[in-house]
């Protein structure tokens, strides 16, 4: 199996002002296109493992990952899925909110979605060093904020990712430089709730 990267539905510089035209380019061309190519490098004879798996369902069984290859799937295959999922809940005229089903699970955990905003918004800021800021889903359909560091995805610790910040330096500096928290207040203008609708209603992949 080969694993690749998403298709942008959006260009380079349709993010501004909130990311810019430089940023979205490097973060996709470079440091996504660097997992890709990493990890598809670190898998080659391992066919046999590979047949018929997506990246999710390796990262998902974390323990029948062979211990060869173990850190660098977790590191470049998560570098992989973590990066997709990022660039596909963003979107220059996103859904604003959430409707339905979603909403009413995000005001009963949470008590509002500013609630859940605030809460997200900190995993992402506190996250020392580089990670990533996420709403999952458990098994159950049950909401949960959460980061995490490095590469890692919530997938192998047993939740569905439906919403993620990555806020490894790459994906702000150029322009926010070390203002994190300025970068976390304003993707919230990109994240397209149609999307982690569709994702939150999909099958559990964990
Ligand atoms: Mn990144």
């Amino acid at each position: 199996m080969r694993y690749e990267k998403i298709e942008l539905t959006y260009s380079y510089n349709s993010l501004e002002p909130y990311i810019d035209e430089e940023t979205v380019k490097t973060h996709y061309t470079k440091h996504l296109q660097g997992y890709v190519d990493k990890l598809n490098n670190v898998l080659k004879g391992y066919e046999k493992f590979t047949e018929g798996k997506t990246l999710e369902q390796i990262l998902s069984n974390p323990n029948k990952i062979p211990k060869k290859i173990y850190r660098d799937v977790i590191n470049q295959g998560g570098g992989v899925l973590n990066h997709n999922l990022y660039f596909s809940i963003l979107f220059p005229y996103p859904k604003k909110e959430p409707e339905g089903k979603l909403l009413n699970e995000i005001v009963s955990t949470f008590g509002s979605l500013e609630m859940l905003k605030k809460l997200v918004s900190e995993a992402a800021i506190n996250k020392f060093g580089s990670g990533y800021g996420w709403l999952v889903k458990d098994k159950r359909g049950k909401l949960k904020v959460a980061n995490s560091s490095n590469q890692d995805t919530p997938l192998s610790f047993g939740f569905t990712p439906i919403l993620t910040i990555d806020v490894w330096e790459h994906s702000y500096y150029l322009k926010y430089k070390n203002l994190r928290g300025d970068y976390v207040k304003n993707i919230w203008n990109l994240i397209d709730w149609a999307r982690v609708e569709e994702l939150y209603k999909k099958d559990n992949l964990a």
